[in-house]
């Protein structure tokens, strides 16, 4: 049997300027791809209509070029599972819920934005948890089915187990796992059609035969969603690793508030592409010994995931 091939991926969001976040990620599985002889792939998630913006695409495709890592399938030059971008993809995630409503293993849920605002209002008062309450989990299917047919508004929700607990290994932290009860029955396709970026992620992941997710840390609490949602489909997860963010020295978060978080901020200047490559990659990784200056093409020769750090 052959080995499987090695095929990362970023995701970034067209929501504004190309972040220096998505540059460190961007590299990192740039050189776990190479080092495997396998593809980096970009895809845009441009499924949160109300927070895109045009412009963004084209200004995150042209920092990565800038920042000297080339892709071997995206939006712009395409590849074997097009197209590249997720606005372009609806029918994959509507079939897909689909799916998932006849297996049972995902509902329509019509309830109004109204009745949400107000059950989370009760939640804040008795200072329960904000959450769905499963209202409409129980309904008949066949009742519902006729609601969808005749128009009513709904979106589609996955319905979590509300007991034990989900689990996955990831490839930096180990052993994570997380209690079902805690997590929702989250909302996988909107009212207008829309995925949300849990389904559409997993569905892209799987159709994209992404064998690894290398991602930012804040999506460590997504993984036990995404992990349900490949058991429902009987689909394999792909290994997941999630690395941390960049921080300032004091420990605490960059924000676009306080600090330049545009790799065009970078560009401009006059950082060559080549020392902020180096700068960041030492920001979760070293060679061993005292080298503080290489090449990316070294970086390839000497990753390995046991000399990166948190
Ligand atoms: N669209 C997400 C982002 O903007 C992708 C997260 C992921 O890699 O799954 O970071
Ligand atoms: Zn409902």
């Amino acid at each position: 049997m052959s080995k499987q091939e090695i095929r990362v991926r970023i995701a970034p969001s067209p929501t504004g300027d190309p972040h220096i976040g998505t540059a460190y990620i961007a590299l990192f599985n740039y050189v776990f791809s190479k080092k495997h002889e396998g593809k980096f792939i970009i895809r845009i998630e441009d499924t949160d209509q109300t927070r895109y913006r045009a412009e963004s695409e084209a200004m995150i495709l042209d920092a990565i070029r800038w920042f000297g890592i080339e892709w071997d399938e995206g939006p712009d030059k395409g590849g074997p599972y097009g197209p590249y971008k997720q606005s372009e993809r609806l029918e994959h995630y509507q079939k897909a819920a689909k799916e998932l409503v006849l297996s049972s293993h995902a509902y329509y849920c019509f309830c109004t934005s109204e009745r949400l605002a107000d059950l989370r209002k009760k939640q804040t008062e008795s200072k329960l948890p904000p959450g769905y309450d499963r209202h409409c989990r129980n309904l008949d299917p066949k009742e519902a089915e006729t609601r969808v047919n005749a128009g009513e508004k709904h979106v589609v929700r996955f319905k979590v187990p509300t007991s034990g607990a989900t689990s996955f290994e990831d490839g930096i932290r180990g052993k994570v796992e997380f209690e079902n009860s805690k997590l929702d029955d989250l909302v996988i396709l909107k009212a207008d059609g829309f995925p949300t970026y849990h389904l559409a992620s997993v569905v892209d992941d799987h159709l994209m035969k992404i064998s690894h997710v290398i991602r930012g840390e804040a999506w460590v609490s997504s993984t036990p969603k995404h992990v349900l949602l490949y058991n429902a489909f009987g689909w394999t997860a792909p290994h997941f690793t999630h690395l941390n963010l960049l921080r300032n020295p004091d420990k605490s978060k960059i924000s676009k508030r306080k600090h330049p978080t545009s790799i065009l901020y970078y560009k401009r200047k006059g950082i060559l592409p080549e020392v902020l490559r180096n700068f960041l990659a030492l920001m979760g990784w070293n060679p061993g010994g005292d080298q503080e200056i290489f090449s990316t093409e070294e970086m390839i020769e000497k990753f390995s995931w046991d000399r990166f750090s948190l």
